[in-house]
């Protein structure tokens, strides 16, 4: 045998065995391992502009984009469609800007509201309007939304207390009660106080602007207990979702949905309100035990300029001290997360 023939045989027993043994992943070079890029040159994973105000689609229709848009705001796109969780875009001279504003959104299929406070929901009238999209929230949400300027046909009222399954193309959604948080009100009175003295006082104006804006969601107490929903979103392939706009205590109706479900794939929870990391950390944790999530990315903890941001890095890494294999991400505002969705913990557990 020649030493030609011997490397082609070779390479062949080679590739034969190698068959079903993942190739050795190239180390992430934060300079090259573009952000979440699942194919390099793929513009819908790598433009911080949202599908909703005009950026392109990923190349797969498999492949999930997911950007946060300050707050709880996140864009999902998968197949063809464009979820948007909670809409409060046009957040005032207050707060750092996301890039563009609520007249920019200008499609989406589908807009889950976790609840109705302002900073949840106070553009998802004004954009369910101009999308024509399906818009769904809670009683005290959808009340609301119906003082407001939409078509109330466009509007799906849910409880979460099982037996809800609003299905769409290429995915289904199940809303599930959570609670809202309910932070120790010591501890937020003495954050609130020290920002008072030390921050610069927001002007009239803006005062008077974000009253306008406050005007736009509800500050009803059943938002805490029967307002708050969390939402299980499951792909046509078994990829899940889980959605919860507001660090609340985990409810039975969650552990009851997780029990029944296992895990999900990807986590976008908000951080609670209390500041102290020490609690904001344990009520992660709360969510992440009850999730198990692959990744976790969190929400809400941005803020206004006189504000603070509630850091994520104590909670990185409390929830990694817990389970080392567990990812975290956190981006900035419209930068894109994808996912190949063919992998999923389901089809894991098939194959
Ligand atoms: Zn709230």
């Amino acid at each position: 045998m020649t030493t030609g023939w011997k490397f082609v045989l070779s390479s062949v027993m080679l590739m034969v065995i190698g068959c079903g043994v993942s190739a050795p992943r190239r180390f992430a070079d934060p300079r090259f391992a573009q952000q979440g890029r699942v194919v390099a040159g793929d513009p819908g994973c790598e433009q911080a502009k949202l599908v909703s105000t005009g950026g392109g689609f990923p190349e797969s229709p498999r492949t999930l984009a997911i950007r946060w848009t300050g707050y709880t705001n996140f864009e999902l796109v998968y197949n063809g469609q464009i979820i948007l969780l909670d809409a409060h875009f046009d957040r005032g001279s207050m707060f750092p800007s996301l890039g563009f504003t609520a007249a920019d959104v200008k499609r989406a299929n589908v807009l889950l509201l976790g609840h109705g406070h302002l900073d949840h929901m106070s553009d998802a009238a004004s954009v369910g309007a101009r999308t024509d999209a399906i818009v769904v929230g809670a009683p005290v949400t959808t009340d609301k939304l119906k003082t407001q300027a939409i078509d109330p046909k466009q509007i799906r009222t849910v409880t979460g207390r099982g037996g809800e399954l609003l299905e769409f193309p290429g995915f289904k959604v199940e809303p599930i009660l959570g609670r809202h948080g309910e932070p120790p009100k010591d501890v937020t009175a003495a954050f609130d106080n020290a920002l008072k003295a030390a921050a610069p006082k927001p002007t009239a104006q803006q005062v008077a602007e974000r009253n306008e804006i406050r005007q736009r969601g509800t500050n009803d107490p059943r938002v805490v207990a029967e307002g708050t929903i969390a939402y299980l979103i499951t792909l046509d392939n078994g990829f899940r979702i889980m959605f919860r706009d507001s660090g609340g205590t985990v409810t039975d109706y969650e552990k009851a949905a997780m029990t029944r479900v296992g895990r999900v794939d990807v986590a976008l929870v908000a951080v609670s309100a209390a500041f102290l990391h020490t609690l904001t950390a344990q009520r992660a944790l709360e969510h992440i035990h009850t999730y198990r999530p692959d990744v976790y990315i969190p929400g809400h903890h941005d803020a206004p300029f006189n504000g603070l941001w509630r850091a994520t890095e104590p909670l990185f890494q409390a929830v990694k001290d817990d389970n080392p294999n567990i990812i975290t991400v956190s981006r900035a505002y419209r930068e894109p997360i994808c996912f190949d969705t063919e992998n999923n913990i389901q089809t894991r557990r098939r194959n």
